[in-house]
């Protein structure tokens, strides 16, 4: 029903709390760590803050409403969410590709942890994801990939996967549900970083695995229970809260986003613009078929690294900053975090400001 109405009304419906006379319309938060119990010893819906809480609840059906899920779990960050999907599904001796350009920290992850404990890990590109798909147990693909916003095809990845009797997992993170929804194209798990723009305000750290399968779900359930890494319940709150203008902040970043790698791409000091959006680029073919929306990530590569922070120091409206997805426009040098890409190299999330604002902010202090 809800996957008739467009992305605003969504996010509103999903983050609604239940229709009662006399109670809030907007959830208060519930800082819980222990439920009373009674005498008959049954199992209680709640009993301790690690295994539930009443925000996480309505923080996570929202999250499913929007991934097209039948469930999501929160985590306390995006890496949570992430490494406990990895050690459920990846254990000794099974094959894991992880994208080679895509989210530096889960590459680390899987190179530090998983392959001392026996899982061959496997760093692929966006370009040979398919490939190395078809000898793999698990795969995790990242689109539109960050920083470099190269798209994998995720339909054709999921035929593979399924071909093979591999686990597709994506990271949504960089789209969002309002961007494209990974289930519906095939994959297994979505798994996702809401410290971005879902969440959006710069403020907070929250991670979500969102599923269909009820025993991939109940044992990442399980994985969260005892290693602990849940979201607090504040954060849930702040979370939720969030989520009900998801819809707006990211249709704004969206527009902005194309009209700033339009202004880029024609711009004589930059070298190169990556938008999925523009008719020209690499991936724009594969992103139509799969995104309802391109993104607020444009990436662009100036001279050298001096010219980033000149672009940063002469504009009155961006900010330096890593992470994404916020009501501020930023910009942020990958080389300096280590990715491999060139020194010029810079990834602008795009916010909420008005469009010809940022737009001639920018084209003035790139000279
Ligand atoms: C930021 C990010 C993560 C990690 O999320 P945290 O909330 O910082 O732990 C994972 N994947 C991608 C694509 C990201 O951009």
């Amino acid at each position: 029903m809800t996957g008739q109405y467009g992305d605003s009304t969504r996010s509103v419906k999903a983050v609604a709390s239940e229709h009662v006379p006399g109670q809030p319309i907007a959830s208060p938060p519930v800082p819980v760590s222990a439920y009373h119990l009674s005498a008959d010893e049954s199992e209680p819906l709640d009993s301790y803050g690690r295994s539930s809480n009443p925000t996480w609840r309505q923080l996570e059906s929202a999250l499913a409403a929007l991934e097209g899920a039948t469930t999501a779990l929160s985590f306390g960050s995006g890496m949570a969410a992430i490494t406990a999907v990895l050690r459920v599904l990846a254990g000794p001796g099974t094959a894991l590709v992880v994208p080679a350009d895509g989210y530096y920290q889960v590459r680390r992850y899987a190179a530090e942890y998983l392959a001392p404990l026996g899982v061959d890990v496997r760093e692929v590109s966006a370009a040979d994801m398919c490939e190395a798909a078809g000898s793999a147990d698990v795969v995790l693909a990242e689109t539109p990939i960050n920083p470099t916003l190269d798209v994998v095809d995720l339909h054709r990845l999921a035929m593979t996967c399924r071909s093979r009797g591999a686990t597709l997992v994506v990271d949504n993170t960089a789209s969002t549900p309002l961007g494209q929804q990974p289930l519906s194209l095939g994959a297994d798990l979505v798994v996702a970083s809401a410290t971005k723009a879902l969440s959006g305000h710069g403020d907070l750290l929250a991670g979500y695995v969102a599923g269909n399968h009820p025993e991939h779900m109940a044992a990442v359930e399980r994985e969260r229970l005892l290693a602990g890494a849940i979201l607090g319940p504040f954060e849930a709150w702040l979370a939720l809260r969030s989520l009900g203008s998801a819809g707006l902040r990211v249709e704004r970043q969206c527009h902005n986003a194309m009209a700033m790698a339009l202004m880029l791409r024609e711009h004589p000091v930059v070298r190169s613009v990556r938008y999925p959006g523009l008719p020209d680029d690499p991936a724009h073919q594969v992103a139509c078929h799969q995104m309802k929306r391109f993104g607020g990530l444009v990436s662009f590569e100036l001279a050298d690294a001096d010219a980033v922070h000149r672009l940063v120091a002469r504009s009155n409206l961006l900010v330096a900053a890593t992470s994404f997805g916020g009501i501020h426009t930023s910009l942020d040098r990958r080389a300096r975090w280590g990715d491999p890409v060139p020194a010029g190299f810079a990834r602008m999330s795009l916010g909420i400001e008005d469009t010809d604002d940022l737009v001639s902010d920018v084209a003035t202090a790139l000279g």
